[in-house]
């Protein structure tokens, strides 16, 4: 039996303003034997091309086939780049990681940018560590604690069977410790793990289902064990090249992971990990794990950060790396040249592309609907169709949006659901980027300029 550690840290990097607007998604929605897309399923509606294509890069991921690849999935705003990156999240096993990155990011954390993209590739590859240890497991017996006058040296033994054996053990303070802390008694199925002397209560066993008296509702009963009363068990721990490294930087300590301000860690450090993460891969003490690194936007990286990616695609561990862009041709950051997403083309070269589609009145409905139901209120069918036909015109998320505020105004009136009135209202009090262009272009004059002055023929 195996206890599997998960990776917290890498996957709490998605940023919770992100995860709110994609709360409804669960997973694919896709059947990964078969690779058959339902038109919605685990929250994700429509786009099933995309979805399908994304599901095939999942399967090669799992199947270790795509480390050192990089998928882009290329689509107007709001069409479901993001969502369908969650819903591959979702679909990876716990201890694969994910990690998510929007590109301007790096030009915001206290590193430099090619340290913040490092981190984010070690964040997205895990190491799975297989570890033996020696346990005692058994039913108790009898627990003997003799303790001395002044309280202090304890003395104990304790006699603990299989349904083949039995032992009498001695026992010290901090055995005795343990023993106390989670009240074992007789009748319990418990482990010992030799080195570390921790104490895991496995249930009591269902000889004593009898006494009553003894247990709670929710006792769980167990089998007495069979066999040896010592054995050996594997445990694995999965943690991601990051937090080894932070753990063994010594500057900045394992209490760092918890901070979040772990600063630049030194190459040297990387290296020396990397080169005992292969040591014990030869050795088969552990697996890598290549997870996905997920860049937003990624049009908004330079040059320089391309070229590194570029690079850090080539080593011997990488994650894989889907990224998600809005644009057409656009100039790359850090250069006078223009090309498509923004991509340089060498780099482009590499990327498989994924794209999605602007989405018919239909998906747009299912999706509000969807929101309306991850938000728990209730949208009257007038106000459906007209949310709809809202977010037909100015952008599914703008639409999403109005759902929150008008909750908001439908809760002002006391009332149980949000009516066609309540999406009119937010709809005029707040402006999609459709209405804001007219505004900004209706009312330049009155507006401060990009040079920071007001329009002269204003001031005149
Ligand atoms: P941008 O290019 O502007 O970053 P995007 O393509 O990444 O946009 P998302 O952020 O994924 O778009 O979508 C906007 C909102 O619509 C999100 O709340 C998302 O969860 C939801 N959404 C988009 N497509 C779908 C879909 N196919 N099924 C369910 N929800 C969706």
């Amino acid at each position: 039996m195996a206890n599997i550690t998960t990776i917290s840290e890498s996957k709490e990097v998605r940023g919770l303003n992100l995860i709110a607007a994609h709360s409804h998604i669960r997973g694919l929605g896709v059947d990964i034997a078969t690779l058959d897309v339902s038109s919605q399923a685990q929250g994700l509606v429509g786009q099933q091309k995309a979805r399908k294509a994304a599901a095939v890069i999942l399967q090669m991921a799992k199947d270790g086939k795509i480390a050192g690849r990089a998928v882009l999935i290329s689509g107007p705003p709001s069409t479901g780049k993001t969502a369908i990156a969650m819903g591959m999240a979702q679909s990876l096993g716990p201890d694969v990681p994910f990690t998510m990155l929007a590109s301007s990011e790096i030009f915001s954390l206290e590193m430099s940018k090619t340290e913040a993209l490092t981190q984010a590739f070690r964040k997205s590859i895990g190491v799975r560590i297989k570890e033996e240890s020696e346990i005692i497991e058994g039913e108790v017996v009898e627990i003997q604690i003799d303790r001395s006058v002044s309280g202090g040296n304890k003395q104990g033994k304790l006699t603990i069977k299989t349904t083949d054996m039995e032992t009498v053990y001695d026992m010290g303070t901090k055995m005795i410790d343990s023993m106390t802390k989670e009240k074992v008694m007789a009748g319990d199925v418990i482990s010992i793990d030799k080195s570390s002397g921790k104490i895991t209560k496995l249930g009591r066993s269902y000889t004593r289902s009898r006494d009553y008296d003894a247990m709670g509702a929710d006792t769980k009963f167990v089998q007495c064990p069979e066999g040896e009363l010592q054995v050996r068990k594997e445990v694995v721990h999965t943690v991601s090249l990051h937090e080894i490294d932070v753990i063994n930087s010594r500057t900045q300590g394992f209490l760092a992971l918890f901070s979040g301000d772990t600063g630049e860690i030194r190459s040297e450090v990387r290296d020396q990990i990397n080169t005992k993460v292969g040591e014990w891969k030869e050795e088969g003490k552990a697996d890598i794990i290549p997870g996905v690194l997920f860049i937003d936007e990624v049009h908004m990286l330079d040059i320089e950060c391309f070229s590194y990616i570029n690079r850090a695609l080539e080593a011997e561990l990488a994650p894989i790396v889907i990224m998600a862009s809005n644009r057409g041709n656009a100039r790359i950051r850090g250069t006078d040249y223009r090309s498509p997403h923004g991509l340089p083309l060498d780099f482009l070269d590499r990327v498989v592309i994924i794209s999605t589609q602007s989405y018919s009145g239909d998906d747009v409905s299912q999706i509000l609907a969807i929101r309306a139901q991850e938000e728990e209120v209730d949208l009257s069918a007038d106000a459906l169709a007209l949310l709809t036909k809202i977010g037909q015109e100015a952008g599914l998320r703008y639409a999403s949006n109005l759902i929150t505020t008008s909750t908001l105004l439908s809760l002002k009136r006391k009332a149980k659901g949000i009516s066609i009135d309540d999406i009119q209202r937010s709809y005029r009090l707040f402006y999609d980027p459709i209405r804001s262009a007219r505004f900004v272009s209706e009312s330049e004059k009155n507006l401060i300029s990009d040079s920071g002055s007001v329009n002269l023929a204003y001031t005149n």
